[in-house]
């Protein structure tokens, strides 16, 4: 099949990022757990100057039995932060149930997990439910190192009309034991952004690393690799965390990381 040219609309033009200048920061729970546990990580991460939230309220778990998301009630959490906090708000969304309900409550960014971006029917099936709308969806990769199912769901996201679209480099699952959780094979993203100049780029440290203590060093090999911003899982109380605890940090600790970053990339 012939190569498809992402019809792409800067970043700039989002609406969503107020201060373009890089990176640019989304952050917030893994998983949305309580009225309170959201609303305070958010307050502690805007007064840090973080002004998107992220946090997932349905969650694909690997086992059953794990806690799974708060579902729709959190989206109500979420526009209470919109609203009294003034930060946008984003989260994962999975299939159509949750891209409608996601859209009816204003949420302002979506994203697509790694393990719905790995499946091509449920791909086609939220393009569609997006159709007529411009939300920004930013595509996790998929679980295995595949650029072509990647970028395939790019092309079905900007084939159903969507302009505002994004890529965040989650590393890939390994079998074998490795000092990182998901595998970086940082070649990968990289060869995206060749062939699509304008597409964003996020990296999310949290989910490649699996531990805290990681977060800096793979939040600066993206920088030093170009990438435009960072998506950083930060928890008000990172131990009780109900998922990915290890790799969780506070609003203040995330502020220290982004303290020590190096930017050396500057805009071309
Ligand atoms: C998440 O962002 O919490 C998540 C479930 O990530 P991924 O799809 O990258 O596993
Ligand atoms: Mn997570």
């Amino acid at each position: 099949m012939a190569a498809i040219q992402l019809d792409l609309l800067k970043v700039s033009e989002w609406g969503i990022f107020s201060d373009t200048k890089k990176p640019l920061i989304i952050a917030g729970p893994c998983s949305a757990e309580s009225e309170q546990q959201l609303f305070e990580t958010a307050r502690a991460l805007k007064s840090n100057g973080v002004n998107v939230l992220r946090a997932g309220i349905w969650k694909p778990r690997t086992r059953p039995n794990c806690f799974e998301g708060v579902g729709a009630d959190g989206l109500g959490w979420m526009r209470r932060v919109q609203r009294e906090l003034g930060m946008k708000t984003s989260t994962e969304v999975a299939n159509v149930k949750h891209v409608y309900e996601a859209l009816k409550a204003g949420v302002d960014l979506l994203w697509i997990g790694a393990r719905t971006t790995a499946n091509p029917f449920a791909m086609q099936e939220i393009a569609d439910a997006l159709k007529g709308t411009d939300i920004p969806v930013l595509v996790k990769n998929p679980v295995n190192p595949d650029v072509e199912l990647w970028i395939g769901a790019l092309e079905r996201l900007n084939m159903a009309g969507l302009k505002k679209i994004g890529v965040i480099h989650r590393g890939f699952s390994t079998y074998t034991k490795a000092k990182y959780r998901n595998i970086p094979q940082w070649q990968i993203p990289i060869e995206i952004k060749r062939r699509h100049k304008d597409i964003l780029m996020i990296c999310d440290p949290s989910h490649i690393s699996g531990k805290r203590e990681y977060i800096q060093e793979v939040s600066q090999q993206a920088m030093d690799l170009g990438f435009d911003g960072l998506i950083v899982e930060s928890h008000i109380c990172p131990e009780i965390a109900l998922s990915d605890a290890a790799q969780q940090v506070t609003p203040s600790s995330l502020s220290e990381i982004l303290s020590h970053l190096v930017i050396r990339n500057v805009e071309t």
